[in-house]
């Protein structure tokens, strides 16, 4: 296994669970990767990258369960967030989507001249265009409305949930039952298939190996030195696939007020405060996310949370925040991630996200980029990882 994100793990447990010899090579100092929990000064347990469990996503819950990590509701909207002061309905939101889903032609659209072609010019200060736009965290302007406005459909059971203590203990927990399986500090340089086996090349040693899944993010695939070359036909299936921009940002607050989740009415980003899973008020701290490269310029998140702050102050002039606690997290600037997730381009066809999916002699693949539908998520990297250890069992 190459990386130990969800991916990665998921596919190793499986396949250790099954009685085979595995071992997982990760290049950071932790597991878990753009899953990755941390605690405020003031004790509030925040997430630095994957944070939402929607209701329809039964294999991270079914895991979760598994692994007797025990689950809180966020008590906020996901999809139905408060936009200049009102919360759309769920009638609002249906009558927005169907119109929206009307206007993409069978060939597709993106998400932008769906929505345009809809509501008109005001189309990028509607609620539902804030909210896909800001989660998509990828250029509307040239991300799918099909995949897109389709994943929306989640918005009709609003009911999502996340771990208590933090989703990075998915990751532990994985880990913690491959023991000395997991290698820490260990980047892998080089992948190259050697007759009927692979050697994975890092700056200690080389192994060789029967099979390999290589489970790192979609921007660092072409880091790796593939002998005899990248497949070709998971060259095809990254046609139309792209890594977007996600940054974060999390801060404490003197006071809990109710859960809440407020959308920038303009930008790309949003913030909110959760239900404390230990009682019936909000946690004393506000978590923010933005999506997409024009979100994070405009917040001048290159300098530091300063002007995500003030502009947080301003959105939720209801809180008190702790600026000199602030945590921010930009994922552009990981060298281990290179980016936020995956989104999908207008015109991307089906057999593209099933190429990715194939095995390729001994080599497969996983990660959130190889999901198809659950892409972009916890949920479709533990589903590749499990993916992955059933082709590999075959
Ligand atoms: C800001 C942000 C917010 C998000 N919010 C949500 C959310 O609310 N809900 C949701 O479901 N999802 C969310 N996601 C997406 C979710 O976090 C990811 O889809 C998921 O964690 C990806 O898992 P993965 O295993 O595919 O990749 P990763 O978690 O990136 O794991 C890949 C691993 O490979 C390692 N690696 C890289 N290169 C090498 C190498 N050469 N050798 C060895 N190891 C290497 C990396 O260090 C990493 O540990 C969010 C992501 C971000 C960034």
């Amino acid at each position: 296994m190459v990386g130990a994100g969800l991916a990665g793990l998921a596919s190793a447990w499986s396949l250790h669970r099954a009685g085979h010899e595995v071992v997982v090579l990760e290049a950071r100092d932790r597991v878990g990767g753009r899953t990755w929990s941390a605690t405020l000064p003031n004790g509030v347990v925040v997430e630095r990258g994957g944070e939402w469990i929607d209701a329809d996503q039964h294999t991270i819950r079914r895991t979760c369960a598994e692994l007797g990590l025990p689950l809180a509701p966020h008590g906020v909207r996901f999809h139905r967030r408060r936009v200049n002061g009102a919360v759309p309905t769920v009638d609002d939101l249906e009558r927005t989507l169907t119109a929206v889903a009307a206007h993409i032609p069978a060939e597709d659209t993106t998400v932008a001249a769906a929505f345009a072609a809809a509501l008109g010019e005001e189309y990028d200060g509607d609620p539902a265009y804030l909210r896909i736009a800001t989660s998509t965290a990828g250029d509307p302007r040239s991300a799918s409305a099909r995949f897109h406005v389709a994943r929306a459909e989640g918005a009709r059971v609003d009911a999502a949930v996340r771990v208590v203590g933090g989703n990075q203990r998915i990751a532990s927990a994985l880990a913690a039952s491959l023991g000395d399986r997991v290698r820490l500090g260990t980047p892998v340089t080089g992948v190259a298939i050697d007759g009927a086996r692979v050697l994975l090349t890092t700056d200690r040693e080389s192994l060789a190996v029967d099979r390999v899944v290589v489970a790192v993010p979609l921007s660092l695939l072409d880091e790796l030195a593939w002998e005899p070359g990248f497949p070709e036909v998971w060259q095809e299936g990254l046609e139309g696939v792209a890594t977007g921009t996600a940054v974060k940002l999390s801060v404490p607050t003197t006071d809990r007020t109710r859960p809440a989740g407020v959308q920038h009415p303009a930008l790309a980003w949003w913030a909110w405060n959760s239900l404390d899973p230990a009682g019936d008020a909000g946690v004393p701290a506000v978590s923010c996310f933005a999506g997409g490269d024009a979100a994070r310029e405009r917040l001048a998140v290159a300098d530091g949370p300063d002007a995500w702050l003030a502009a947080l102050a301003a959105l939720r002039p209801d809180l008190e925040l702790v600026v000199g606690d602030a945590l921010l997290t930009d994922w552009t600037s990981d060298p281990w991630t290179r980016g936020g997730y995956s989104y999908v381009l207008a015109g991307r066809s089906a057999s593209a996200a099933e190429a990715l999916q194939r095995p390729v002699g001994p080599l497969v693949l996983a990660g959130e980029h190889t999901a198809g539908l659950h892409s972009g998520t916890m949920e479709g990297a533990l589903l590749s990882g499990l993916r992955a250890a059933r082709a590999i069992s075959r």
